[in-house]
């Protein structure tokens, strides 16, 4: 069971006070650019060869979502006891609707300090921000993406939503580890079009990399995936270690995830 979080008193709060809420709740502890033995790609920790040295990219980064992924950006990394719990509140429990705010309000933040480094380490402006629909069955129709969004105008005004379309639904805890071609549906044409694509989780990545396919195919020239968490599991060996060491780790959107991936001046 997720832990539960007890609402603040946040009447005349800004999305600052959410995100110095978010920072005091341990649950969202800051990626790092180009961290040590983690995959350049997924940012998860990679497993280490014959001599001891950390691949540079995951299995799945490598042979499959490079191809379609030009590049991904988590806001933090999620953990059970973490992020994972806040996004399963916002998507399940009622009563818990109030948990859209620190998230809308970290999205704000992020985007506000570290867009254009964003799209300076991938190669230019955005075209348009879009998001990972579900299924128009799921969760009878709540969107939870839209509804983060929708809590704060200027934020829900970014984005274009309905460009991608969920075929069918994925079953609960399925964990997809590949590309599906058909997973989703695009009507757009997005001829060299540069996107940014935000979901909540990387868990996997095989459903933000399934998105992503499908705007290829759409003729987008550039996706780059934007999540709120990259999600670890503490059953992974080669996640243990960085699992450890996140307790340690608070918040802080002064350090750039991207600076030094990359770029030109690194
Ligand atoms: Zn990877
Ligand atoms: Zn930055």
């Amino acid at each position: 069971m997720y832990r539960t979080f007890v609402r603040p008193n946040h009447a005349g709060w800004k999305t600052t006070d959410w995100v110095a809420w978010l920072t005091e709740q341990h649950v969202a502890p800051s990626v790092t650019a180009d961290e040590e033995g983690t995959c350049a790609l997924c940012r998860a920790p990679t497993p280490t060869d014959a001599r001891g040295v950390h691949y540079t990219r995951c299995f799945n980064c490598q042979k499959q979502y490079a191809s379609v992924l030009d590049g991904f950006v988590p806001m933090c990394y999620s953990v059970h006891d973490g992020l994972e719990g806040i996004l399963w509140r916002v998507k399940n429990s009622p009563g818990y609707e109030w948990l859209r705010a620190p998230l809308a309000s970290l999205l704000w933040e992020f985007l506000g300090r570290h867009l254009s480094c964003i799209e300076k380490a991938y190669g230019g402006p955005f075209d348009m921000l879009t998001t990972v629909p579900t299924h128009s069955e799921t969760r009878g129709g709540r969107n939870h993406l839209s509804l983060i969004l929708q809590s704060i105008t200027p934020l829900n005004n970014l984005w274009t939503e309905g460009v991608l379309t969920k075929n069918y639904r994925e079953k609960a805890g399925e964990r997809r580890r590949r590309i599906s071609t058909d997973l989703f549906g695009c009507s757009a044409n997005l001829e060299g079009k540069r996107i940014l694509v935000l979901d909540d989780t990387f868990t996997s990545g095989g459903t933000l990399a399934s998105a992503a396919y499908t705007l290829k195919q759409a003729r987008a020239s550039t996706v780059i995936a934007l999540t709120f968490g990259r999600q670890l599991h503490a059953d992974w060996d080669e996640h243990r270690y960085l699992i450890e060491q996140l307790p340690y780790r608070n918040l802080d959107l002064q350090e750039c995830p991207v600076h030094g991936v990359g770029l030109p001046w690194s």
